[in-house]
């Protein structure tokens, strides 16, 4: 469910007592690899490989550079994730892009989102050191691999509340799905998935009430 703060910005931007685009966005997530280790089913990664001409997968360094000092020209100082559906942590040019990213935007956080095949003391070590303020680890199996598992026993319980958060996609898929969306249509988990809307607004589940009201909004402009 969108934050109440989204949903306020939501509903004065569709009636056009705000423009959504006069702020800088907060948050930008883009892939340097279309490259993952990992097919889970519940990923359109499954079904097929996303590469490019050639087989290539791996942003080109040029393009990387220009995304970033076109960040700096902006000022940017929000977050900044790396990863999509490619494991960026597979990048072998990963650590000395971070680098770069928090030499040139020192103000912003670098989150990675990682399926922890390729976290490990060392990597995790360099990571950090490279600027890496959040890693996000998706656990896609019943266990983290063992490197990743000694690493979690390894850190202090302070150095992971500030730098580790573990969200368990394995056991949420076969419960209650609350982590999972069919990706577009592009693959079948919609029958199992529960409602989670909690909200309830004028006696209306709030997406009914956006959907009403957007209809109105749309009458009268
Ligand atoms: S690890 Fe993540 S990106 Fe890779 S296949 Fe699984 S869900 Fe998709």
């Amino acid at each position: 469910m969108l934050p109440i703060k989204d949903i306020a910005k939501l509903v004065l931007s569709r009636s056009n007592l705000r423009n959504p685009f006069d702020e800088l966005f907060s948050e930008i997530e883009f892939e340097t690899t279309a490259y993952c280790n990992r097919k889970c089913v519940y990923c359109p990664n499954v079904d097929y490989e996303r590469f490019g001409e050639d087989e290539h997968f791996l942003m080109k360094e040029e393009v990387f550079k220009k995304l970033i000092s076109q960040l700096k020209d902006l000022n940017f100082q929000g977050l900044i994730s790396p990863h999509l559906y490619g494991e960026p942590m597979s990048d072998p040019r990963m650590s000395k892009w971070i680098k770069h990213i928090r030499e040139e935007l020192p103000k912003t956080r670098i989150k990675i989102v990682t399926n922890g095949d390729y976290l490990n003391l060392d990597s995790y070590a360099l990571f950090k050191k490279s600027g890496v303020n959040i890693f996000y680890i998706s656990k896609h199996s019943k266990n983290l691999k063992k490197p990743c598992r000694k690493l979690l026993e390894t850190l202090s319980e302070d150095e992971k509340k500030e730098s580790i958060l573990l969200q368990d996609f394995y056991t949420d898929f076969d419960e209650n799905q609350d982590m999972f969306a069919n990706r577009g249509g592009s693959i079948e988990i919609e029958k199992k998935k529960k409602t989670t809307c909690k909200l309830f607004i004028f006696n209306l589940p709030c997406n009914k009430f956006f959907r009403g009201l957007n209809f109105v909004l749309s009458r009268l402009s």
